[in-house]
């Protein structure tokens, strides 16, 4: 039975008659950029990450750049993330010309070590940026010791961890800012790009209410240059729309974690994802399993029609655009290890019983 990695028509299916009504709703209002419906959005969300504000933006990307400048970084800072992520975490920071110093992972999370930060810390690092990679928080307790002790500023990196929690904390409440992305593929995903920011405090809520439109306060008055970056009423609509079932879908990731993590505990090829103490709610944006023989079973997996996918094949530090900042290749070597046998495969909510069975079995066809 072939199943793909995701289906976002099945979601669509079963809110159809919702989601038209409330995009048909914006195209009869007509208030097409930060409407009403952002606004509703934005307070829901400060709602679900436990913080004074959520503020939307144009894309996941966005929200890491607009937050990384309100951070106050400037060219030639140094800013400290993970080695294995989506190319997003690297690249914003390169393109407001801070440098970023890329830290080794921890095996059994794939987030960034907590232990190897400390070293990497110089009298130019300004902020961390930790991601809480497939749906599971970063240990975040220890790094906010280090920053604090180094005075450096913490931007959560949650794209794939929406409603995720540490010790009971929502992702994005923990370090000064927390950077979401609605990209379709999320576990919140829109009908298009979109993202937003959370915050603690009402200054910082401010600064990105002026970034995201250009600096402007009032009006054509601008104190700083910012950017144009802000959400669309219609991907707010729909945002709306699906919310309030975000938790039973994420509850459903989990069941399906489970019964993978049942099928795969006697295939000792097989590495599961390891839910770390820590971790109160992993929403499984990815269900992501490590096998030596791992083109052999993306072989296996795209012969039989099963969607499958590599987050990520390259480690940052071996990217060539950041050749200039001289890694060797050996550098990083848990990240190493990770981009060479990591595989991604279906665990959205709407994936029938039948269908994980399938998977299930090829996998085990390969690796059992
Ligand atoms: C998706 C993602 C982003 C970027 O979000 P976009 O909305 O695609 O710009 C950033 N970081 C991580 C870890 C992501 O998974």
């Amino acid at each position: 039975m072939s199943v793909p990695l995701l289906d976002l028509s099945r979601q669509y299916a079963y809110l159809k008659d919702e989601m038209d009504a409330a995009v048909l709703n914006v195209l009869d209002h007509g208030w097409f950029i930060l409407g009403p419906e952002v606004k509703e959005l934005e307070e829901k969300l400060a709602e679900l990450s436990h913080v004074g504000y959520a503020r939307g933006v144009a894309s996941g990307t966005d929200a890491l750049l607009l937050a990384l400048f309100a951070a106050g970084v400037k060219p030639g800072d140094e800013v400290i993330t993970t080695d294995f992520s989506f190319f997003a975490t690297a690249g914003v920071i390169s393109r407001l010309g801070a440098t970023p110093v890329f830290v080794d992972i921890e095996e059994d999370s794939y987030n960034i070590d907590p232990k190897l930060i400390e070293a990497a810390v110089t009298d130019k690092t300004k902020a961390i940026v930790p991601v809480h990679l497939f749906g599971q928080l970063a240990d975040m307790d220890p790094i906010m010791e280090i920053a604090k002790k180094h005075n450096l500023k913490v931007i959560e990196d949650a794209a794939q961890a929406v409603g995720a929690e540490y010790k009971g904390k929502p992702a994005g409440s923990i370090g000064d800012f927390g950077c979401f992305s609605f990209y379709p593929s999320k576990n919140l995903g829109a009908g298009g790009d979109g993202g937003f920011i959370t915050t603690l405090t009402d200054e910082n809520a401010e600064l990105l209410t002026i970034l995201r439109n250009h600096g402007a306060k009032p009006k054509y008055y601008h104190k700083i240059v910012g950017f144009n970056s802000r959400l669309a009423s219609i991907q707010a609509a729909i945002l709306l729309v699906k919310l309030p079932h975000l938790r039973k879908w994420s509850e459903k990731r989990i069941e399906h974690a489970k019964k993978y993590d049942e099928a795969f505990a006697s295939a000792s090829q097989i590495t599961t994802p390891k839910v770390m103490d820590y971790s109160t709610f992993h929403i499984y944006n990815q269900y992501t399993i490590a096998i030596p023989n791992r083109a052999e079973l993306q072989a296996k997996l795209n012969e039989e029609n099963i969607g499958c996918d590599i987050y990520y094949p390259v480690p940052f530090h071996k990217q060539e655009c950041f050749a200039d900042l001289g890694y060797k290749p050996e550098e990083c070597p848990v990240s190493n290890k990770a981009a060479d046998s990591v595989i991604s495969i279906p665990i959205y909510p709407e994936m029938t019983a039948d269908e994980q069975q399938s998977v299930i079995k090829a996998v085990l066809s390969v690796c059992g």
